[in-house]
């Protein structure tokens, strides 16, 4: 099945490549993986400053419909993988795509959610009408996440008008709402919020607080065919799936570290790079972002794409040993 679409050529050409090694595997070593979250699209209607990615209105990455038949296959083959999500971005603005997501998936025996931030609702009518449609194509729950910084574009009068229209329905739907103290300090929030937090010490964080990196039970699939662990942070790029076969985090140069001694383990094999490590940071994430932004010249194949470290560029040349 030839792979079109958004996503860059070589990206493509590599990824068909990796799922077709790992349909002839057919099994996947990663026993601890029950979901797949696809990032449908980097594309999102709002910018928020908290964001853990660099989602905007301005990016227009994201999967086709072929894409996502291809990759729902290879989560089926996988053999462990009972839950998928749709998320992005916003995986609204491509609402016809997010349906045909949402039938495959069904069609497959998997159980099916999304994530939403509902900026695409227009009035009660229209959100009854999309939440049957939504219901018929084989969603199970959804998520609508609203904060002090989703308000800024969205009104929270289209997220209560949700939460009742799914309430009615019979649509399990929860509201998510992130405050500062839950803030992770990667992606754009590392940029724009993290100078404004107070820090701890960079040998505070000797550990990453939030992700089974040795044993994940979730991962996120993006339209490149990376598989991320974190936001960012990839089993591989390309033949990424292939990946997830072979995966070893003992031997995966960014995870082991993480695993030894957290970002600061990262940061101070960073630092013999030439990072130049800070006195303090907000949180782990803060620092583990900077430091695997530092270092993504050298392991482009891990540390990627350019919608989770936002608009600057890798430094130029890869590190010389
Ligand atoms: S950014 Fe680093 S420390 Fe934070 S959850 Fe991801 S891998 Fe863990």
């Amino acid at each position: 099945m030839p792979l079109r679409g958004r996503a860059r050529d070589g990206d493509q050409t590599a990824l068909h490549e990796g799922l077709g090694q790992v349909k002839a595997k057919k099994a996947v070593v990663i026993q601890s993986l029950t979901s797949i979250h696809f990032l449908i699209a980097y594309a999102c209607s709002a910018e928020c400053d908290h964001c853990f990615m660099w989602g905007s209105p301005r990016r227009h990455s994201g999967m086709t419909a072929a894409q996502v038949d291809g990759f729902l296959d290879q989560v089926v083959s996988l053999g462990t993988v009972t839950r998928v999500c749709a998320e992005g971005g916003e995986c609204f603005v491509h609402y016809d795509l997010l349906l045909h997501f949402l039938r495959g998936a069904a069609r497959r025996g998997l159980s099916v959610s999304a994530l939403t931030n509902a900026s695409w609702v227009r009035s009660r009518a229209q959100a009854e009408e999309r939440v049957a449609e939504l219901m018929a194509a084989g969603l199970s729950s959804l998520g609508v996440s609203t904060d002090e910084w989703h308000r800024k574009a969205i009104p929270v009068e289209r997220v209560d008008t949700l939460l009742e229209v799914c309430a009615a329905a019979g649509l399990a739907a929860n509201r998510m709402e992130t405050r500062l103290e839950g803030v992770m300090f990667r992606g754009r929030a590392a940029e724009r919020l993290a100078p404004f937090a107070p820090t701890r010490p960079a040998g505070a964080f000797t550990a990453c607080p939030h992700e089974k990196l040795a044993a994940p039970s979730r991962l996120h699939l993006d339209c490149y065919g990376r598989l991320h662990l974190c936001q960012g942070l990839c089993l591989g790029a390309g033949d990424s799936a292939a990946s997830c076969a072979a995966y070893d985090a003992a031997a995966h140069p960014i995870v082991r570290l993480l695993l030894d001694g957290g970002p600061h383990a990262l940061a101070r094999f960073a630092a013999g790079r030439g990072f130049d490590l800070q006195a303090g940071y907000a949180d782990a994430c803060h620092l583990c972002y900077r430091a695997r932004e530092f270092l993504r010249a050298d392991f482009l194949d891990l540390l990627g794409p350019d919608e989770m470290y936002g608009d600057r560029p890798p430094r130029c040349a890869p590190h010389q040993e």
